[in-house]
């Protein structure tokens, strides 16, 4: 039993394939997947599809990549979205100095106004960070609320650290099942059991062995398995936790998760 931390179901890569994806999760011991918007329009799309399956939950918000579109009926928009009893947080919003498709003034500002919103709302955020981690984590640190997760984690060891300190979550994708990233194996090794999640980024960074495929969220059982070997405990422990990890970071999913458990026993 896994859950997928991250996945865009929404991406237009799946097209007509998303359902069959869906029922393919469900068969495949994917016990729930968090369906993450990117923009008003797929967090606005991410609801409505979390109320045609249990066990697809929703995050709303606007990732650095369509930050042009944050206004203040978007985030009045995402507000009202984030009620709803199926989305679980704010995200992914943050900064991306990596492809600088936007403006690094505007995400910053739009950054520091979604955690507004998830400070208002009282609930956890997913952060999106590529090569902006000093400004992602002075935004953080600016605005004062800590209860969140970096979703595919990519900085080292230090960085890591700076986020445990304050309490928050760790998540790793299929990145870390690269041949080439035995630095970042090293930071999930360093990161403590209460603290990890696990994902799968779907439809992108596909982990090995199915590296270059389109991702989807059964794949996410192959970075438990590195994750176990890593930790060296076994898959059901390691599910167990993550599990628990999940619903103290997303307190909304709790009820779901509880009554799963009841029944698989
Ligand atoms: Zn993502």
């Amino acid at each position: 039993m896994y859950i997928d931390s991250h996945a865009h179901l929404l991406s237009e890569e799946y097209g007509d394939d998303l359902r069959k994806e869906i029922e393919r999760a469900r068969k495949n011991g994917i016990i729930l997947v968090n369906n993450i918007g990117y923009n008003l329009k797929s967090s606005d799309e991410a609801v409505k599809l979390s109320s045609e399956y249990d066990f697809i939950f929703a995050s709303v918000g606007i990732h650095p990549y369509d930050i042009n579109e944050f206004d203040e009926s978007a985030k009045n928009k995402l507000a009202l979205l984030s009620e709803n009893a199926k989305t679980i947080a704010i995200g992914e919003i943050g900064l991306d100095y990596f492809r600088k498709i936007t403006d690094f003034d505007k995400q910053r500002k739009y950054f520091a106004e979604q955690l507004i919103i998830a400070k208002e709302k009282n609930l956890p955020f997913i952060i999106h960070s590529r090569e902006a981690f000093e400004d992602t984590w002075n935004i953080i640190k600016e605005i004062g609320y800590f209860n969140g997760v970096f979703h595919s984690f990519d900085y080292g060891i230090n960085e890591a650290q700076k986020i445990l300190d304050k309490g928050m979550y760790v998540s790793f994708s299929g990145m870390v099942t690269f041949k080439s990233r035995e630095t970042l194996r090293n930071v999930l090794k360093y990161v403590p059991m209460d603290r990890l999640l696990f994902e799968t980024d779907s439809p992108y960074l596909a982990p090995v062995p199915v590296r270059g495929k389109r991702n989807n969220p059964e794949f996410v059982k192959f970075v438990y398995a590195l994750g176990a070997k890593i930790k060296n405990i076994d898959i059901d422990t390691l599910s167990e936790i993550i599990k628990n990890n999940f619903i103290k970071l997303f307190p909304k999913s709790k009820s779901f998760l509880l009554t799963e458990r009841r029944e698989n026993v």
